[in-house]
């Protein structure tokens, strides 16, 4: 009988968030130059060790964390950080997932944190203004939700033909379509080939000037594969593209899709939450109605990376793409009646409508942020982004120098310096040379994307820390660096 306790220290909690607290608050300053672009070689090679044979204790993991990984931590948090749709959690949110994760690190069983997700779908639904038959699950992110409420169109799609597409597969000989636009993010893409609906199956729609998928074409495309012989399985509205932030015009793809009987998906993982300021809100009009929505907490909401939700209309069809089959270790151990111990029963039985059995419990990091600000301080957020991002464009069109590239919609601006006497070609590459720029010497940090076949500068503001003074300042310096360049 081996004696002895495992190596693993299972206490000191407490002690190593005291050693690590005022790190990761003098990080979360995000002062002077971000250091981790520079010093790579240095933490690299404090890292990049062979696997330890004793082990080096808590300690050695402590020192490591606090001089070397957190000072060099990734800084898409920093206020003047603009880029992609990605920011860093505020810190309820950091507090909450790490609570569940001391706390209620399974999201099953009868526990306070499994409940928190059916709490927190619930304050979602009602901040988007979802109906309660839209009922959700949380997901790793919007990868995910998007292939969870595809693998639900796509079951209804062939439940309508007499097929049990979760057990029984896709027949052969059988041609399958969902339609989005060319905007569309490729993770709707990639979960249509992980549904074995293949890539291809993919139509993918031209859109109108303002990047908003054609209504006119998709008729045609649907006609077209109708007369093909080609079944539709969903239409994608996207609300809030990530290359620009168009919507798609929602309430008249719900008609469409209605007419012809076709589920409609609306992946709002970055711009659902756009419908709390209501100069824009009138653009989400049907979304209540969809079959299905992607949104991402991990986005605007700035919850703890890994948390994304989807939502689908009449969850029993979720639950038979995706059910567990039941096996004796899982409910065969789960006691009948009344329970007496929190495992007696899996509480909101979540694994049976995600893609995953073991999970976090993700509710948490999306009810600490909705507890501390409300639905009104969220309002606020987004209001303000939504200003910052009309603010740019102010700017942008009062200086000659510069040149907008989309009306802002939602919280992206895209816009371009501009010199004289050059093509576009040669404005594409000056731009991109000044993006590079902004990121080596200022700390302003937009990303950028193509519009029209141009190079643009594309600030995405669903950073909280983000002021005024950081939007002006990003401005400034594009003006300062193109100059200079040109
Ligand atoms: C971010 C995003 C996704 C992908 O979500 P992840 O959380 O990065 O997996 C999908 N669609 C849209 C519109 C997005 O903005």
């Amino acid at each position: 009988m081996t004696k002895g306790r495992d190596r693993a220290e299972s206490a000191r909690l407490g002690e190593m968030l005291a050693a690590l607290g005022p790190a990761l608050e003098q990080f979360g300053r995000f002062e002077g130059q971000d250091p981790a672009a520079h010093r790579r070689t240095e933490w690299r090679a404090a890292l990049d060790r062979p696997l330890p044979r004793r082990g080096e204790g808590l300690d050695a993991v402590t020192a490591l964390l606090r001089d070397t990984l957190i000072p060099n931590g990734l800084r898409n948090g920093a206020p003047g950080f603009s880029g992609w749709v990605t920011t860093s959690p505020t810190t309820a949110s950091v507090a909450a997932t790490l609570a569940a994760t001391v706390a209620g690190s399974q999201r099953w069983w009868v526990q306070p944190f499994n409940f928190l997700e059916t709490v927190a779908l619930r304050w979602l639904r009602e901040l988007l203004g979802l109906p309660d038959e839209l009922q959700g699950t949380f997901s790793s992110g919007g990868s995910t939700a998007n292939i969870i409420a595809l693998g639900a169109a796509r079951q209804h799609a062939f439940e309508r033909k007499g097929i049990d597409v979760a057990r029984d597969g896709i027949p052969p000989a059988t041609r399958w379509r969902v339609y989005a636009s060319t905007e569309v993010h490729h993770v709707v893409t990639r979960a249509a080939a992980i549904l074995g609906l293949g890539r291809s199956s993919v139509r993918a729609v031209k859109t109108d000037d303002a990047l908003r998928i054609d209504m006119a074409a998709l008729v045609r495309a649907l006609d077209e594969d109708a007369r093909a012989g080609i079944h539709p399985i969903a239409i994608v509205a996207t609300a809030g593209t990530v290359n620009t932030g168009a919507i798609d015009p929602i309430a008249e793809l719900l008609a469409l899709a209605r007419e012809r009987g076709i589920w409609l998906h609306v992946d709002g993982a970055y711009g659902a939450f756009g419908v709390l300021d209501g100069r824009v809100a009138p653009l989400f009009a049907g979304m209540e109605q969809a079959d299905s929505i992607a949104v991402d907490p991990h986005k605007w909401l700035a919850a703890t990376v890994g948390t994304g939700a989807v939502f689908v209309r009449d969850r029993a069809r979720l639950g038979r793409a995706f059910t567990l089959e039941p096996a004796a270790y899982l409910e065969g151990a789960a006691s009948e009646g009344e329970p007496v111990s929190p495992f007696d029963d899996f509480g909101d039985p979540y694994h049976d409508f995600n893609l995953e059995q073991s999970a976090p419990s993700r509710g948490a990091a999306v009810w600490a942020v909705l507890l501390e600000i409300g639905a009104d301080g969220m309002r606020e957020r987004i209001t303000r982004h939504l200003d910052y991002a009309r603010h740019v464009a102010v700017r942008v069109r009062a200086d000659a120098r510069l040149e907008l590239l989309t009306e802002p919609v939602l919280s992206i601006c895209c816009f371009r310096y501009r010199a004289s006497g050059r093509d576009d070609a040669a404005m594409n590459a000056l731009n991109a040379r000044i993006a590079k720029q902004l990121r080596a010497e200022t700390p302003f940090v937009p990303s950028t994307t193509m519009v029209h076949g141009r190079f643009a500068i594309r600030p995405c503001f669903v950073n909280p820390r983000t002021t005024l003074a950081e939007v002006d300042g990003m401005v400034d310096a594009v003006r300062r660096i193109g100059d200079t360049l040109a």
